[in-house]
């Protein structure tokens, strides 16, 4: 089994198109896939017809973007009915205030000095409905400024940063609820990422274990060694699922490729047995 259950097309902010996520991820040996967009499943019907193309097989995913402690933490929905009404509902809540926040960041960007960034990141979103801060810092190289985009984020994207506004995202309980009413299973995902104290993060956890989330990503593209070994013993401690998830966005912005991430820790339960594989 290589199963990659976190990445991103399109749809949301990665390079490359539903279809031809899948035709990578196939091409990459991946037998297990998810496509995860940001609060968003419209790419989920044009991955599932490429991947009967393909002898990999696709999970219906989403990553929800959820706010907790003033730092944003990213829920993945795994196996979810991608029609079910409250989901689509609480997604496209979620999405309409990213189109104001982009007016907002642009506002914080043009008081820097960077004229011109919405309807520069605008242009590069192919879903108008999704821009995320990525668009933003691919404008910004684009236009010559920065040499590439995690410059761009330390110096504008990034929490405390000029560009950096802030903005309530989903509330923890409710993502995890949507998740679950759609008959999917919730996931922490890259946890490592979050600038959370020790209480916060045991909080995060307990909240989302409370509500009904089931799983945590051990190991992801954006987890070091020491990250897959920190979060394995979460997983074992708490009896958490564990999922595995390059997060892939495109080759030239992203450490891991699809379905090129560490094996997991043998003694964890893996998400995909939860799914039937
Ligand atoms: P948003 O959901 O609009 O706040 O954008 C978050 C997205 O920006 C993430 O999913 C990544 O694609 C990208 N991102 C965040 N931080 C960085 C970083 N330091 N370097 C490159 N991309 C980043
Ligand atoms: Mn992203
Ligand atoms: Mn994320
Ligand atoms: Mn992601």
């Amino acid at each position: 089994m290589n199963a990659d259950l976190h990445c991103h097309s399109t749809v949301s902010d990665g390079w490359l198109s539903p279809t031809d996520v899948v035709r990578r991820a196939a091409a990459n040996g991946v037998t297990l896939l998810a496509l995860t967009d940001h609060d968003e499943v419209s790419g989920l019907d044009e991955a599932a017809a490429a991947a009967r193309e393909t002898e990999l097989e696709l999970v219906p995913g989403v990553e929800i973007s959820v706010s907790f402690c003033g730092e944003t933490v990213h829920i993945v929905g795994l196996g979810i009915d991608h029609r079910e009404a409250r989901l689509v509902a609480g997604l496209a809540q979620v999405r309409s205030g990213r189109s104001e926040r982009a007016v907002r960041m642009a506002q914080a960007l043009d008081a820097v000095g960077i004229r011109g960034a919405l309807e520069g990141a605008r242009a590069l979103a192919r879903n108008p409905e999704l821009v995320s801060r990525a668009h933003f810092a691919r404008h910004i190289v684009a236009s010559g400024l920065m040499p590439d985009v995690s410059t761009v984020f330390r110096h504008y994207l990034a929490k405390g940063k000029p560009g950096y506004v802030e903005h309530e995202w989903a509330r923890l309980e409710d993502a995890v609820g949507w998740i679950l009413g759609a008959g999917g299973i919730a996931v922490i995902a890259h946890p490592a990422r979050y600038r959370l104290s020790g209480a916060e993060m045991d909080s995060l956890f307990d909240r989302f274990i409370a509500a009904g989330g089931e799983a945590v990503e051990v190991v992801s593209g954006a987890h070091t060694p020491a990250d897959v070994s920190r979060f394995a013993n979460v997983a074992r401690g708490r009896g958490l699922l564990a999922s595995r998830a390059s997060d892939f966005h495109g080759e030239h912005e992203s450490a891991v490729d699809l379905g090129r991430c560490a094996p997991l820790p043998p003694d964890l339960t893996p998400v995909w047995s939860r799914l039937g594989y």
